[in-house]
């Protein structure tokens, strides 16, 4: 029977909204409402044969030696920009000082804007999965190619855009370095909801440069319609500590229709032969590194301090 009723909850997961052109998540429905339409009717891209976001299987990525820590420029620039419910997510746009090169991404990437996919207060949210495993949320720092003026015109091109993943956990204690954002979200609740929002930097919202050398790459799409296959994605294995308090501020947001704005994260999508790469530092060597260590405990060799 769940053989049965699994690929029609999949499948149903994909909802468009009848009769508008509008889209929405399946969290906004009740499977007796609107369940049999898909994306792709949205838009034809959305069924894609390299879609986005899948679930990185780790032991079978290829560690590629290319990809080599990242490049941030201007990370670190404080900037003034408005926050804003769009009805789908939570959006920043970024002024496009900020940019990503190397880890062998083929040119220099300006940040455009960053946005959140998330659960229901704190519950699975993310929208990349690794090993099987969905984390309350999901970071989107959204970059283009540098010569580009607009990310309409950087879709275009098969690689235009690349999309920084960042996963995040729950922690003990509030990460501070979110205030700003987390206090915004109190006047943003309903959709088109939007506001200043207090100087920032790209750097206080990830993890420092040395924790993010571990990281998975593929080649992709938007995970919203268009669903445009133009994404190098870049997936970092080190989460993003929040506490529970903090996760759940992100559920108190409303979807347009006034219900809560939670389960805004696109199922995953079949791989369909596509290769998913990992830099040097990434999971599977730690894992070597834990089997040596406990290989050289059980032969009893001393280890130097
Ligand atoms: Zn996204």
């Amino acid at each position: 029977m769940l053989q049965l009723i699994l690929p029609v909850l999949l499948s149903s997961l994909w909802a468009a909204c009848a009769g508008s052109g509008d889209w929405c998540y399946q969290s906004q429905f009740s499977c007796t409402h609107q369940c049999n339409e898909k994306w792709d009717h949205a838009n034809q891209d959305c069924g894609g044969s390299k879609q986005s976001p899948i679930n990185i299987v780790t032991r079978k990525t290829i560690k590629d030696e290319r990809l080599t820590p990242l490049k941030f420029s201007n990370y670190q620039q404080i900037f003034k920009s408005s926050i804003k419910n769009n009805g789908h997510s939570v959006q920043v746009g970024v002024p496009h000082l900020s940019t990503i090169s190397g880890g062998d991404l083929p040119t220099t990437y300006k940040a455009v804007q960053f946005h959140l996919h998330w659960g229901n207060k704190g519950g699975p949210g993310s929208e990349h999965t690794i090993d099987g495993e969905q984390y309350p949320m999901e970071l989107h720092i959204v970059h283009m190619k540098a010569d580009y003026a607009d990310l309409t015109t950087a879709l275009r091109d098969r690689e235009g855009v690349a999309v920084l993943g960042f996963f995040y956990e729950v922690s003990n204690s509030a990460n501070r370095k979110y205030d700003p954002i987390i206090t915004s979200l109190q006047s943003i609740k309903a959709a088109n909801g939007n506001m200043s929002l207090p100087s920032i930097s790209l750097a206080q919202l990830i993890p420092s440069e040395q924790n993010m050398t571990s990281y998975f790459r593929y080649k992709g799409s938007l995970t919203t319609p268009g669903c445009t296959e133009a994404v190098i994605w870049t997936v970092f294995e080190n989460p993003i500590p929040l506490s529970m308090d903090q996760l759940k501020a992100f559920s108190e947001l409303k979807f347009s229709d006034g219900n809560p704005l939670v389960g805004n994260f696109r199922p995953i999508q079949p791989l369909n032969g596509r290769k998913v790469f990992r830099s040097s530092g990434a999971v599977v060597l730690v894992s070597s590194a834990l089997l040596l260590a406990t290989l050289a405990a059980a032969l009893g060799l001393s280890q130097p301090n």
